[in-house]
């Protein structure tokens, strides 16, 4: 058994995972990133791209801004769009100036990854039978395999960014975890496109055959979702009926639609609420999907999980500097009250723009009402606003 020691052992390799590791070491404050993917999958992987204001202030605050503010393709409005016609709310003028930047959550995570390599900090792939043990007591610890030899790390503490299906959460004591779930009776079947984006803000649609999203990545590859059932077989969707089908949730009578082009990558993505609290126990703390999920209409999942890290790395380095617990103590309980902020929104933008197989004719009017009253009430456009561009990091 080779034996490490290190401040912060961190489980995953996400945006959550490498961005602590990058505050921390700004701190001055050790850690060791252990990752049971490879470094190819983990940046190939296809998610977010949706960057709140703070996320990027964060990003460019810490020098991670270069790539980030030449490629980034800065939003100051979304299009809302029912019955055949787009609304376009203006988001920088409702809040003060603020709005969203699109970069794929892959592009954050290579930033990140280049910068821990250029720190010659300890990121390590590809590791295997991964858990954490000791964690009743003062120095908790990772035991895992690499390269087929044992390795244990002990550790100040822990950070478990291991996502919804990692192992830290499901080493806390069973009976101290409350958890709050729901799962929905959908699911977004994504695609990459080879395409030019049609419209340089993305549009969140509502059709009678359910809810599409016309997104991009760059100026040449647009992102595009369809709301799907949770089972859908992707071998059932041939590229023309997707197209097909995208062009009748989101075509507008002003004449707008999506561009087609090559389609690069497609998947189906489920739809799930969740929350765990607390966010800790004792010296092991939860951040990013680890201890919450969102559904994806609101693009929250990686922002919350990036706010989670900038709380968490203050309340170490107020640690390490001072010796006080405050900011520690208070993780969970801060943590809670966004997370449930970003999960009444998540739930709301979803239950108005998705439709399910239980509605009755009642339940979409209902729909169309709320959408109405969306894009025509200052006070409610601004209350999307400000949800949607996200609040000020703690
Ligand atoms: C399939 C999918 C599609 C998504 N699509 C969208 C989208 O279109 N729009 C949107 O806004 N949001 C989307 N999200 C949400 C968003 O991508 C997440 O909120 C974000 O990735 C959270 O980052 P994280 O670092 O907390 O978790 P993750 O990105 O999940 O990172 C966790 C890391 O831990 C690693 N890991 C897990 N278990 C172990 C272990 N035992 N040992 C070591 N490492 C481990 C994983 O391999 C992973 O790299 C999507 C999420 C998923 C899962």
């Amino acid at each position: 058994m080779k034996r490490f020691r290190t401040q912060v052992g961190i489980v995953g390799a996400g945006p959550a995972g490498l961005m602590l590791g990058h505050l921390l070491h700004r701190q001055g404050i050790d850690s060791i990133i252990l990752e049971n993917r490879s470094q190819d999958y983990v940046i190939e992987r296809v998610r977010a791209g949706v960057l709140e204001q703070g996320t990027v202030d964060l990003m460019n605050d810490v020098g991670l801004g270069t790539r980030l503010n030449r490629e980034g393709l800065r939003h100051d409005g979304v299009y809302i769009a029912f019955a055949g016609a787009r609304h376009r709310i203006d988001m920088a003028a409702l809040t003060g100036g603020r709005g969203i930047t699109v970069y794929g959550q892959n592009e954050v995570v290579k930033d990140l990854i280049a910068a821990r390599t250029a720190a010659n900090a300890q990121l390590h792939f590809g590791v295997t039978d991964l858990r954490v043990t000791d964690i009743e007591g003062p120095e908790p610890r990772i035991v895992f395999n690499r390269n087929g030899e044992p390795y244990e790390i002990a550790c100040d503490f822990i950070a478990g960014c291991d996502g919804f299906h990692g192992v830290c959460r499901t080493s806390i004591p069973h009976e101290l975890l409350r958890t709050y779930e729901r799962e929905y009776p959908f699911a977004w079947l994504g695609i990459l496109a080879d395409a030019p984006p049609s419209s340089d803000e993305l549009v969140y649609s509502l059709h009678e055959r359910g809810f599409a999203l016309f997104s991009m990545r760059s100026p040449t590859v647009t992102r595009l979702y369809l709301q799907c059932a949770p089972d859908e077989q992707i071998a059932d969707w041939p590229d023309e009926r997707i197209w097909s089908e995208l062009e009748t949730r989101l075509s507008t009578s002003d004449g707008w639609r999506p561009n087609q082009g090559r389609i690069v990558q497609k998947g189906v993505t489920p739809m799930r609420s969740f929350v765990a609290e607390p966010m800790r126990y004792r010296r092991l703390f939860l951040a990013g999907d680890a201890a919450h999920i969102v559904p994806p209409t609101g693009a929250k999942g990686l922002n919350l999980a990036v706010a989670d890290v900038c709380r968490l790395s203050n309340a170490l380095a107020a640690y390490y500097k001072s010796g006080s617990e405050t900011l520690l103590d208070q993780y969970s309980d801060t943590g809670l009250r966004r997370t449930w902020r970003a999960q009444r929104f998540s739930w709301w933008m979803t239950s108005m723009l998705h439709k399910s197989d239980s509605d009755n004719p009642f339940d979409h009017q209902r729909r169309l009402a709320d959408l109405e009253y969306l894009v025509s009430s200052r006070a409610a456009m601004t209350s999307l606003a400000e949800s949607y561009v996200g609040a000020p990091l703690d």
